[in-house]
């Protein structure tokens, strides 16, 4: 099966893919976590990519199509989630064409439902562990005892003024992808509110009543 998770940032999708690809065996594609890993690298794309993240502003169809591709090829089983990605419209055409071509197209789109102030809640709360990428939120989802504070890191782009643009450059340049799988018929939605728990349940809900395990 082939999930795209869709919604805002800071509406879970990280933390619901994860669990998925544990539960179900699937890859975990995340195009955040690989233009991070190109800034770390310092590659040409990473050093580009940076300047647009920590701005809050979406990198370029082009470059982020790029790692997606390069994700999407090197592995075979054709069952993966897609999280974060597409953030455009024209990045849901060429990746329903790239799937399409090999007759593997797009399962199921969810879409995590959750108002914008609760958003900036999560995401100014939330901490990244450095060496592990682990996500936490400081209140409802905190560090074990064992994870050291200083490990502990907020990203750049979670930061007041970056979670702003970032919320208008959803509304503005990625909800019309909504609507753009909408139209394909592939759509459910689910609300992001409420313990890891009741928002995976509500996922797996979906997943059974659209078939889509065995798609
Ligand atoms: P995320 O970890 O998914 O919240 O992504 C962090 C940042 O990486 C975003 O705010 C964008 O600047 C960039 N990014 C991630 N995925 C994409 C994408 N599909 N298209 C464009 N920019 C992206």
């Amino acid at each position: 099966m082939r999930i795209v998770l869709f919604g805002p940032p800071g509406a879970g999708k990280g933390t619901q893919a994860k669990r998925l690809c544990d539960r179900h065996d699937l890859k975990h594609i995340s195009t955040g976590d690989l233009l991070r890993g190109a800034i770390r690298k310092d590659t040409e794309v990473g050093r580009e990519a940076k300047k647009h993240i920590n701005d809050g502003a979406l990198v370029p169809d082009d470059l982020v199509w790029e790692l997606a591709r390069q994700a999407l090829s090197e592995q075979n089983n054709d069952n993966f989630i897609v999280d974060g990605f597409p953030r455009t419209v024209t990045q849901a055409e060429w990746l329903d064409a790239y799937l399409e071509g090999r007759g593997k197209p797009v399962s199921a789109v969810i879409s995590f439902e959750i108002d914008p102030e609760q958003v900036i809640n999560r995401l100014s709360m939330r901490r990244v562990h450095a060496r592990t990428g682990a996500n936490y939120h400081l209140d409802y989802n905190p560090p074990p005892p064992d994870v050291r504070e200083e490990d502990l890191i907020q990203r750049d782009d979670d930061r007041p003024e970056a979670i702003r643009r970032r919320l208008e450059v959803y509304k503005n340049q990625t909800e019309p992808v909504k609507h753009y799988y909408e139209r394909k018929g592939l759509l459910s939605c689910i609300e992001s509110i409420g313990s890891i728990d009741e928002v995976s349940e509500r996922i797996e809900r979906v997943l059974r009543r659209e078939d889509v395990l065995r798609k």
